[in-house]
């Protein structure tokens, strides 16, 4: 099957609802390539190889969770930038990007997979006054020792998290946001998380961890953020019958 770059283009913005987000970046078509689009690549960062890999596998689209054109950053096309949106361009290859709406999406999202793989459920939302803020809150079925919890994470991304310890040993109320969303660890402390998983970690994490008694789990940026545009993808290709093919470019951070 066959669809154009344009009915691609509302499915996700239906599916994920950009206008709703306040963002760093523009989300949806960023870059436009070919009309038509047969097989659709998926990948966590716009990088050099994700291109690459996409562009070889054929593919007429790739949609990632990490674009381009961040806020700040130097607008002019040179070095890296150039090479990049070069090789989108020279294949006729369109470039589509959801940041905040892919990690907030409900059931496909960064976050909703992330509680789905800790077997949790979200409750509440991390900042409830902020409909563009990202991140969750939630109780885990039964109590769950931290050793447990941490096994259980190293075991679905593949990679052993950062731990910085709390005392109590066995934990129930969780607060999560994937990626770099460190700098929200007070807020999960605030709303009576026990535990607060993330992707990354700064400096300061560790001492707001160690002076407010919460366990603080840094499970890597990318091993956080690549399950919800594989679901995204997955889920587009089977409503509008595209081929689909995640690539997984590794990430140690
Ligand atoms: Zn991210």
């Amino acid at each position: 099957m066959t669809v154009t770059i344009t009915e691609l283009v509302q499915t996700l913005d239906e599916l994920l609802q950009p206008a709703r987000f306040r963002d760093y970046c523009p989300n949806g078509l960023q870059v436009e390539g070919r009309g038509e689009v047969r097989k659709l690549a998926t990948g966590v960062t716009a990088c050099q190889d994700l291109l690459e890999a996409a562009i070889d596998w054929g593919a007429d689209a790739i949609l990632v969770h990490h674009g381009y054109f961040w806020k700040g950053e130097n607008p002019c096309v040179m070095g890296m930038k150039r090479r990049r949106l070069g090789a989108l361009l020279q294949a006729d290859v369109s470039l589509l990007a959801y940041h905040l709406p892919l990690d907030a999406h409900p059931t496909l999202g960064n976050n909703a997979c992330l509680a789905q793989r800790l077997g949790v459920s979200a409750e509440a939302a991390l900042y409830p006054d902020d409909p563009s803020a990202v991140g969750d809150v939630g109780d885990l079925p039964d109590t769950l020792s931290i050793a447990d919890l941490l096994a259980r994470i190293a075991d679905f991304t593949g990679r052993e998290p950062l731990h910085i310890g709390a005392s109590q040993a066995q934990v129930k109320r969780l607060a999560w946001c994937t990626g770099a969303a460190q700098g929200f660890i007070d807020q999960a402390a605030l709303r009576g998380a026990e535990v607060y998983i993330t992707g990354e970690a700064s400096e300061q994490t560790v001492h707001s961890a160690r002076e407010q008694g919460i366990h603080f789990i840094a499970a890597g940026h990318h091993a956080t953020e690549r399950y919800g545009v594989q679901a995204v993808g997955a889920h587009v290709s089977a409503a509008l019958g595209i081929e689909h093919r995640y690539f997984d470019i590794d990430n140690p951070v």
